[in-house]
């Protein structure tokens, strides 16, 4: 269960791990593509600035050499000097510069009149016989409609000799400026070739390793391209080779704006397209020249610069490749790993901890609701906060009648007020203390409880909380009166049995003496009774017997004590009574008896008589043994005499005895 939990927390925090590394790293990526492009446009600014520069310098030297024709004046006088002078010009010009593989001067037939050639083996004049007439090349025709004093700039293409492609390919610029005469008409054509390689050379140069650098004319073809299989697509008749055809969606974007970016699949394209004829864009020394009569076809002068990166290119240097990131993502996921495990046990933990206490408080709940006893709870000034069923068992109030609504003191029998004032007053001092109490239920029944109270006490030692618990014992307190009255009580009459006596006896006995009180002792035989029950039945003897203690019962007084001895036999101790009253007391008792009628069976009467003896305490008799002797003997001289009398035995005179 833990297990399957713990897994769960971990695909979550995983995925939100990931999904958070997912989108940092689409930010971070984002950031990088900005970098690649930024480096793009830094790319593209400068190669632009160093092709307009390329140019800039080769209209400044078709002007200049113009120039130098001009002021030779061998337009207006083509001597022959002239001509030679010029032809040096030229071939020191083509060694100093280098970049002009061929410079000439056309007449406007389209005649080659001076050729200077500039091979890898150096510059030299072309004869004469081999000048040629030029008069149908594009340029020528380009030429022949410029003004005096503006340059022709042709497309960049390869050269060709004799209708053939010039292997290896020879790139050339093509820059055509119309001469003047002396009076100002169109008198000749310059015209330089440049070798464009350089600058190309030079352009890609410019990007570093891992941007690729192309170069595109107005049409879409390569001028520049990585693959030099891809260049000259026109030139070589393979129309195939367009960017239309490699990658419409960036030739599409092409089309529509002049500059911009593509993020296609893994590549990141920037492009810009420049007008090469307009040099006074970008370079930095335009704005001291004065207007050089650059002109060129506007379609043809259209370049577009192209720059390709790949997406491993500029995320190599992102920080996920480097081994330390990696290894500080394993540690995170690692960590959450850890984590969550911790997290997941801790809180494993807790809950069993807290089912663990709802069910130790469960139990204990329980305890208290079910105990066998009553239990309270109080506060310091005896008021009920709790209670559990047995309480409301014993009591038959309901919960919230007790609960905040009564003090422990209202449920007491007012007798046992004070008991259970102490019993809280020791609650109150935090000592345990057990009591029975007699406490009123609710139906006015008072219930004997065995109570106790005991308390928490604070470390101030004020009390927190007090708890009495009560235990019903009325039952029991019945049971021990009723046994104890069997164990005293004569079961036929009620009266008290001999071991009452003896108790009583003696205990009256010691106070007579330590007073000096009199103290009279009587002895009483039914007579005949053996007759009584022959006659009328056992039974009927016993209600003799019931009637004559209960005869007896109402005449004495709360003091005397009547106990049966046994049998037919009783005996009346009569404390503060002298011989002489005692006997008179027998006397009149004999006297009742005697007219007594009891209903025994068949609605017969039943008369009888007693005999009694009287003693009383004397130094003689100093224990009840000598005084219970005493009278007994003065019983038996009464049956002597013939019964229904009373004898006594007096007292301190051995012989001293009444008879009747
Ligand atoms: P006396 O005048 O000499 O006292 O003669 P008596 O017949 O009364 O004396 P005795 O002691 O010979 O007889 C007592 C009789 O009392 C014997 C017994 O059957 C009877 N008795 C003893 N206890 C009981 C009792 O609880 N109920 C009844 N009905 N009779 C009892
Ligand atoms: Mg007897
Ligand atoms: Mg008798």
């Amino acid at each position: 269960m833990m297990f399957k939990r713990m897994v769960l927390w971990w695909l979550i925090a995983w995925t939100l791990l990931g999904l958070g590394l997912w989108v940092g790293k689409a930010i971070y990526d984002n950031g990088l593509q900005q970098q690649a492009l930024n480096r793009h446009q830094h790319l593209i600014k400068a190669a632009r600035t160093m092709l307009h520069e390329h140019l800039m310098v080769s209209v400044q030297d078709t002007q200049q050499l113009s120039a130098v024709a001009f002021e030779l004046g061998y337009l207006d006088n083509p001597t022959e000097q002239n001509q030679e002078m010029l032809k040096r010009v030229f071939l020191d010009s083509a060694a100093i510069y280098g970049r002009y593989d061929q410079i000439r001067i056309l007449d406007l037939n389209g005649h080659e009149r001076i050729r200077v050639n500039n091979s890898n083996a150096g510059a030299e004049a072309v004869p004469e016989l081999r000048l040629q007439s030029k008069r149908d090349r594009y340029y020528v025709q380009q030429g022949l409609k410029l003004s005096p004093g503006q340059v022709y700039l042709s497309p960049l293409d390869l050269n060709k000799e004799r209708g053939e492609l010039e292997v290896p390919f020879k790139p050339t610029l093509r820059l055509v400026r119309m001469m003047k005469s002396a009076t100002g008409e169109p008198a000749g054509l310059l015209v330089l070739n440049l070798k464009a390689a350089g600058m190309l050379n030079q352009f890609i140069e410019l990007f570093p390793e891992g941007d690729r650098a192309m170069l595109l004319n107005a049409d879409g073809y390569w001028m520049v391209n990585h693959e030099p299989d891809n260049e000259w697509g026109w030139m070589r008749e393979q129309p195939e080779l367009t960017v239309a055809n490699w990658e419409p969606a960036l030739w599409q974007q092409l089309q529509q704006s002049r500059s911009g970016s593509l993020h296609l699949e893994q590549n990141l394209f920037t492009f810009h397209w420049l007008d090469i004829a307009n040099i006074y864009e970008s370079t930095s020394v335009a704005r001291y020249i004065n207007d050089l009569g650059l002109v060129s076809d506007v379609q043809a002068s259209q370049w577009a610069i192209l720059v390709e990166s790949d997406q491993q290119r500029w995320q190599s240097v992102a920080i996920y490749h480097r081994p330390w990131f990696k290894g500080v993502l394993a540690g995170c996921f690692a960590l959450v790993l850890l984590v969550v495990y911790l997290i997941v046990r801790n809180r494993e933990q807790a809950r069993e901890k807290a089912v663990l206490q709802r069910e130790q408080l469960d139990n204990f709940r329980d305890l208290y609701e079910n105990a066998p006893i009553g239990y309270i709870t109080l506060t310091q000034d005896g008021r009920i906060t709790n209670v559990n069923r047995r309480t409301l068992e014993y009591l038959g109030y309901r919960r919230e009648e007790l609960i905040d609504h009564m003090h422990l003191a209202e449920l007491m029998e007012v007798h046992s007020l004070e008991q259970a004032q102490a019993m809280l007053a020791s609650m109150m001092e935090g000592e345990e203390r057990y009591q029975r109490i007699r406490i009123n239920a609710k139906n006015g029944d008072t219930l004997v409880m065995s109570c106790s109270v005991s308390s928490r006490l604070s470390d101030e030692r004020t009390l927190e909380l007090g708890r009495f618990s009560m235990q019903n014992v009325s039952q029991q307190v019945y049971m021990e009166q009723q046994l104890k009255e069997l164990a005293l009580k004569d079961p036929l009459t009620g009266v008290a049995n001999r071991r009452w006596f003896d108790e009583q006896a003696e205990r009256e006995m010691t106070r007579a003496h330590r007073t000096g009180s009199p103290l009279t002792l009587m002895v009483m035989d039914i007579d005949y009774f053996k007759k009584i029950n022959d006659t009328h039945g056992h039974d009927a003897g016993d209600e003799v017997l019931k009637a004559l203690a209960e005869h007896c019962q109402s005449i004495i007084r709360r003091a005397d004590l009547l106990a049966r001895f046994g049998g037919e036999e009783f005996v009346l101790l009569l404390p503060d009574t002298s011989l002489t009253q005692g006997i008179h007391k027998a006397e009149s008792i004999r006297h009742a008896l005697a007219s007594f009628r009891v209903m025994g069976a068949n609605e017969t009467e039943i008369r009888f008589t007693v005999s009694l003896g009287v003693a009383a305490v004397s130094s003689r008799h100093a224990d009840i043994k000598t005084l219970f002797k005493a009278a007994d003997d003065a019983l038996y001289q009464a049956k002597q005499a013939g019964r229904n009398r009373v004898c006594a035995a007096a007292l301190g005179h051995e012989h001293d005895r009444l008879e009747r």
